[in-house]
């Protein structure tokens, strides 16, 4: 190891490693993980590595560190939990002598494909899988970039570290830390390397639009042929990934992206798709990219072989794959795209209320943009079988360090007097609420978005939902047209009228705690609850 190296070591309190592996090519990591027994080869040369006792994020786990930097611009709460300053030296301490006589794993990489915003991050990993996640998902410099890196921020994950809470001030073993001032994320006691990505979201999440006044968004976004970007804003499986993943039009990015005055861009350099029940006939392109230098999570194989069995989801639903965004094979390079001509809010409403797609709005925008909802099936486990509302802030509460208002502000910036389009996409449930009705065919979702994209909705008539006041198209290619009013796929009328009314009264009183900043456009932008009597005479 060069002085350098060694140097950082001694800085950074790790001297006492066993051996430190900077910046492993993907078969030396791939190879010590088999070595390790972590992991094994799938029979299209994916890894597949299970990340043990947390197979998704733990979200009530994240702290921000309290500070003279932190304390007046945090959105302090349940989303950024406080911890102090003294409490994220000691556990920082901790986990360094946890890793003495341990080997790291280390890898430069950056965020943002816009160079005016680019971001270096040194991730820190006990296992070598984990680093591959990070040389999969940030982008990757060159090999002179590399050469001449210098951090800004770090990750430092310890995944078999476990806090102590009475001593830590943790709520659990396990934990993400952000300290904003030192600009270094801990995480231990997890091994879903979720966390990693979803800690770098948070700390654009405050960079962006602090700093440079641009907004960031939990989204997916890709351009067509005649260069149109399109963004798709949702919460966890509604769609981002999958959606944006089409054979017509060029992938920017899955996940995470920055939109300043002229341009969008992606914060990653790869993709983490969710693989439940995927399969090479629905999602082509997203199956094609599971192979030799791909992480796969969580997955389970055919008795036997080494074939992986996607519907088999005994360990967790959320099995994952993460590769570099380049294994689509139609992706842009940079991962940069023009002002959105459209907007897509993805929900997966298991109510079978929101219509499959519905036209926005400016205020109805601004007011789902706020609410940022999608629906829950609850678990089968406990009996329940009522979906769950879930209303998440600029469909992306959890990442965010700072109010919704500050980002609200900044997409109502962009909307106000421009000409771009808002949809509202239930890529969720339709027939009745879940139990009743079933998931809407992705082929369906997929002609509704292209039938918007290619202009072809701006020709046919609409009809206002009575409730929600969101304009549903009458007709739609490849989509047959009683499906694009939830009201007409439901066999019982009244019950639908009854579920719709209750998903309103639910968008209501979620919306309370926003009413104060809103403006009457947005407010009149939410469902009219009224409107029901004059449908129902
Ligand atoms: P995350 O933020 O967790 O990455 P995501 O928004 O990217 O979530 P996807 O990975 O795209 O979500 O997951 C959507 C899942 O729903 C996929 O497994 C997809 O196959 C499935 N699905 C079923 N029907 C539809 C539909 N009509 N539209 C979109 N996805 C559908
Ligand atoms: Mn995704």
């Amino acid at each position: 190891m060069n002085d350098k190296k060694q140097e950082y070591l001694e800085k950074v309190g790790l001297a006492g490693v066993k051996e430190a592996f900077w910046n492993l090519s993907v078969p030396s990591l791939v190879g010590k993980t088999l070595l390790l027994e972590q992991g094994t080869l799938t029979d299209t040369g994916a890894l597949a590595c299970d990340t043990g006792e947390f197979t998704g994020r733990s979200p009530k786990d994240k702290f921000v560190v309290f500070d003279e930097n932190t304390k007046k611009t945090i959105w302090w709460g349940d989303v950024n939990n406080k911890i102090s300053i003294e409490a994220f030296q000691k556990i920082y301490e901790r986990m360094n002598a946890y890793l003495i006589g341990r080997d790291i794993y280390i890898k430069d990489a950056y965020a943002c494909a816009s160079d005016k915003y680019k971001l270096n991050i040194r991730v820190i990993t006990e296992y070598p899988w984990q680093n591959l996640f990070a040389y999969n998902l940030f982008l990757r410099p060159t090999a002179t970039e590399l050469t001449n890196f210098t951090p800004e921020w770090t990750v430092l994950c310890a995944s078999g570290f476990k806090a102590d809470p009475k001593i830590d001030f943790t709520r659990a073993h396990n934990f993400t830390i952000i300290n904003f001032t030192l600009k270094t994320i801990l995480i231990g006691g997890s091994a879903y390397t979720g966390e990693i990505k979803k800690g770098i979201f948070t700390v654009l999440n405050y960079l962006l639009p602090i700093k440079h006044k641009a907004l960031s968004m939990h989204c997916s976004a890709n351009i067509g042929k005649n260069g149109d970007t399109a963004v798709f804003f949702g919460l966890s499986g509604t769609g981002k990934t999958t959606l944006s993943a089409d054979s017509n039009r060029k992938l920017i990015g899955d996940d995470e992206h920055g939109w300043d005055e002229d341009s969008v861009f992606n914060f990653e350099g790869g993709c983490y798709a969710k693989c439940v029940n995927l399969s090479q006939e629905k999602e082509p392109q997203i199956f094609s990219a599971i192979k030799f230098g791909t992480l796969l999570e969580n997955i389970e194989f055919k008795p036997g072989t080494e074939t992986v069995d996607y519907d088999n989801v005994s360990k967790t639903e959320n099995t994952r794959a993460a590769y570099p965004i380049d294994f689509i094979e139609n992706s842009v390079e940079p991962s940069i795209g023009k002002t959105p001509e459209n907007i897509f809010f993805l929900t997966a409403d298991a109510f079978g209320v929101l219509p499959p797609i519905s036209k926005l709005n400016v205020g109805q925008a601004m007011y789902h943009f706020i609410s940022g909802y999608t629906a829950k099936v609850a678990g089968t486990e406990a009996g329940i079988t009522e979906p769950q509302t879930t209303f998440s802030a600029c469909f992306g509460k959890p990442f965010l360090p700072l109010h919704p208002t500050q980002y609200a502000e900044l997409l109502g910036e962009k909307l106000k007097d421009s000409s771009i389009n808002v949809w509202l996409i239930n890529t969720g449930w339709t027939g009745g609420s879940y139990g009743t009705g079933e998931r809407i065919k992705l082929s369906y979702t997929r002609a509704m978005i292209t039938a918007a994209l290619n202009g072809e909705l701006s020709k046919v008539q609409y009809k206002k939902h009575e409730i929600f006041g969101l304009l549903m198209p009458l007709e739609c290619p490849n989509v047959p047209s009683e499906l694009l009013n939830p009201s007409k796929t439901w066999v019982d009328k009244n019950k639908y009228e009854e579920t719709a009314t209750k998903l309103a009264k639910a968008f209501q009183n979620n919306f309370e705690q926003y009413k104060n900043a809103a403006n009457e456009e947005i407010i009149a932008g939410g469902p009219q609850i009224n409107a029901v009597e004059k449908e129902t005479k």
